[in-house]
């Protein structure tokens, strides 16, 4: 708690600190703890955990950093929090983030940026911004965030922490404030791949309260292979993701770590994955279609913000999404009710899905050539406040690399490999379905 004092007045990760409860939480485990089994205490007892601001908590304010939901106090706790407080983790507050999710930098947040503890001039990535910069800042000893289409892994990478997404439906979504339906995932951001671990061992697993979440068992450590075994691993290089928009100093960073593994004796091949120039633009149909439907709940009736002086309840709703919703949020939604419509649902939407089909298979058949896939996380360096607001296309093209994969609902993740100009990179590894475990594995040997 001193720590945050100390730091987020410059860094602004937090829009809710947990300040008056936790403490009396800690008191009431170490009241426990003397009565404990050493052997027994689980290893999160007692560990405070920052959770990004669109997973809801029970008793704690729940805003997805937009105006529409200030004042919205969840009264129960998605099933990624109720696991982790059953293990003794405390709750530490909540932070910061693009608005719903969208967005890469955090500048979408209604309620003011969070800063890339590197360099406060710049952006912390996005839209977990704030779950990125308290573990990076040592705020917080771990978080939560949510990837949607690279969420976790791109604010990672430009905090020089870790993020892991996982297999979509390997984690429950329950309680997780949906985005796009068929992209969200919850996933750890911590200092170390063994921290990875650690939480995601918690928080997967199936979960009866969310029909998406798949019917797998909760990861455990013991799906990572050894050091050996991982050196007998084939990693494949997609030629798409080393291509000429990529800044050289990541290009280079990400060398040297192929050159190490090269010396540990690990086999590389090229690769491509021919359909990753679509995968964003497909996205950017499927995403926005998804929110347009799942934001039409936020009404001025069932949650937090109800705009005043509406003489009837068309205008109500009108004058409260107007004044409730920020301007990305509302592109996504026009963008989103467009290639929704009639007349346009095949030429948009359904074509968008198509090409997802496409993307799944590029991958599937990268998968049979090698084990792993190594790329960069994002083709940038984080950047300066200001410098892609003004173009989506821009600000869209930080996420081009976490994207497909997000498409494809296969895990990856990312770790830092480097730093480039005093900033950190992130090298992303990419794997099949429900192979979190190989991840883990080449993640130790690299870290
Ligand atoms: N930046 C992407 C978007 O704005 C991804 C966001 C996310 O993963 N939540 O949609």
């Amino acid at each position: 708690l001193q720590r945050i004092e100390n730091v987020d007045p410059y860094l602004h990760a937090f829009l809710f600190v947990n300040r008056e409860s936790i403490l009396d939480e800690a008191q009431s485990l170490d009241e426990q703890l003397e009565k404990a089994n050493p052997e027994e205490i689980p290893p999160l007892f007692g560990i405070p955990i920052a959770i990004k601001d669109n997973i809801c908590t029970q008793n704690i304010p729940t805003t997805c950093a937009s105006k529409i939901l200030e004042g919205f106090i969840p009264p129960y706790d998605a099933t990624v929090v109720s696991r982790l407080k059953a293990q003794g983790a405390l709750i530490l507050g909540k932070t910061n983030m693009d608005e719903f999710a969208m967005g890469s930098s955090t500048e979408n947040s209604a309620f003011g940026p969070t800063r890339n503890p590197f360099d406060l001039n710049r952006v912390p990535g996005g839209s977990s911004g704030g779950s990125s910069a308290c573990v990076s800042a040592l705020e917080a000893p771990v978080s939560l965030g949510s990837d949607t289409g690279g969420s976790i892994r791109q604010p990672a990478a430009f905090c020089g922490v870790v993020g892991l997404r996982p297999t979509y439906g390997r984690v429950s979504r329950f309680g997780l404030v949906s985005f796009a339906s068929s992209l969200d995932q919850i996933g750890p951001i911590t200092r170390t791949v063994k921290d990875c671990v650690t939480i995601f061992e918690v928080i997967s697993g199936k979960d009866e309260k969310d029909s998406t979440c798949a019917p797998y068992p909760a990861f455990q450590a013991q799906e990572i292979p050894s050091r050996e075994e991982v050196k007998k691993l084939k990693v494949g290089l997609p030629r798409e993701y080393f291509s000429e928009g990529v800044d050289s100093e990541i290009i280079e960073s990400i060398q040297n770590t192929i050159d190490f593994l090269e010396k540990e004796g690990i086999k590389l091949v090229e690769v491509s994955l021919p359909h990753t120039v679509y995968a964003l633009e497909a996205y950017y149909i499927v995403a926005p279609s998804e929110a347009s439907s799942n934001l039409a709940r936020y009404d001025g009736v069932l949650y937090g913000f109800r705009a005043q002086e509406a003489a009837e309840l068309q205008e109500m709703y009108f004058k409260t999404r107007t004044q409730g919703f920020g301007k990305e949020v509302k592109r996504r939604i026009i963008l989103g009710t467009y290639s929704l419509s009639s007349g346009y649902y095949d030429e948009f939407y359904l074509k968008g899905m198509k090409v997802r089909t496409l993307v799944r298979q590029d991958f599937e058949k990268a998968f049979e050539v090698c084990d792993l896939l190594l790329t960069p996380v994002s083709p940038c360096l984080p950047f300066l406040f200001g410098e892609r607001t003004q173009d989506p296309y821009q600000m869209y093209l930080a996420d081009v690399f976490t994207i497909p994969s997000a498409m494809a609902g296969i895990p990856a993740l990312s770790i830092n490999c480097g730093y480039a100009r005093s900033l950190p990179v992130g090298l992303q590894i990419i794997g099949r379905p429900f192979q979190e475990g190989l991840l883990f594995g080449l993640g130790l040997l690299i870290e």
